[in-house]
């Protein structure tokens, strides 16, 4: 666990389940305050209460992050319950895959807006917070959680991994942007890892596909990449880890 959380006001995105669920638990029993965001308002109610009954603090926050309107309504609830807010976890995200060829611009869109255009959208909502908080000299954190599909190509998967290389690469622009003001930007790419994420791919074979990965090597849990992000923001402040890539050992 890492004590130095326990003075920092976080969100994290996608705290439904998998990643972000995992990070919020953790940023919770080590004391700092944590805004839970996500579409699935029972999930995120059931940990909120789960990190009380622990003696944390977190707040349950429904928001789609592919709404404005709903990321707008999200940053006031979580200001006015918190403040600003130091530590942002950019972990929502939804991986369609099918062919190209398909032509599936439904599932293109739904990527897009979530894992980039979301992503951005959070950024706008709490970006003067972080460099406010760094301003008075605290740790003030962005992290974005890519995916080794940014960097390694997998059939079917071109759309999915377009999105997150470009999250990697907005991950590094923006250290341009916020390193000067000392906020730090980290992109965190995991490999295979053992969450949800899989749940809504429509495409048969490719589920069966993915179920062969899982049963073919032992994946990583989410819990393993909450303690990567714990240990990523508690560097010292000059320290910024902007790139870390993540796999089970077994995956090439
Ligand atoms: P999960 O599906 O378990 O988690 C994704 C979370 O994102 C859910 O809590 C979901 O909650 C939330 N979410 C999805 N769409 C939206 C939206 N429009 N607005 C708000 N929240 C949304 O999978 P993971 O934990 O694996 O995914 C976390 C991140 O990790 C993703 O960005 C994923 O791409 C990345 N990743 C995952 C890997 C893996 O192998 N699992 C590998 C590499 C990267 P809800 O549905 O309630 O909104």
């Amino acid at each position: 666990s890492y004590p130095a959380l326990a003075t920092r006001t976080a969100v994290v995105t996608g705290a439904a389940s998998g990643m972000g669920e995992a990070t919020a638990r953790l940023l919770g029993a080590a004391g700092a305050r944590v805004a839970l965001l996500a579409r699935r308002t029972e999930r995120l109610d059931a940990l909120a209460a789960e990190i009380a009954a622990a003696g944390g603090r977190a707040l349950a926050v429904t928001a789609d992050i592919t709404d404005q309107a709903s990321v707008d309504a999200a940053a006031k609830a979580v200001h006015d319950a918190f403040g600003p807010v130091d530590l942002v976890v950019n972990n929502a995200g939804v991986m369609l895959p099918n062919p190209v060829a398909d032509g599936r611009i439904d599932e293109w869109t739904r990527m897009i807006d979530t894992n980039l255009t979301g992503a951005l959208r959070i950024v706008r909502a709490f970006a003067a917070d972080l460099t406010e908080a760094a301003a008075d000299g605290r740790p003030a954190d962005l992290v974005n959680v890519s995916s080794i599909a940014s960097h390694v190509a997998f059939p079917d998967y071109a759309v999915y991994g377009a999105t997150k290389a470009a999250l990697t690469q907005l991950s590094t622009a923006l250290r341009t942007e916020f390193g000067p003001r000392d906020v730090r930007v980290s992109a965190i790419e995991p490999g295979l890892t053992d969450t949800e994420l899989g749940g809504h791919i429509d495409n048969p074979v490719l589920r069966e596909q993915l179920g062969g990965m899982f049963a073919a090597i032992p994946a990583l849990t989410a819990d393993d990449i909450a303690d990567l992000i714990g240990y990523t923001v508690t560097r010292p402040r000059h320290v910024n880890l902007r790139h870390l890539v993540a796999l089970p050992t077994r995956q090439a």
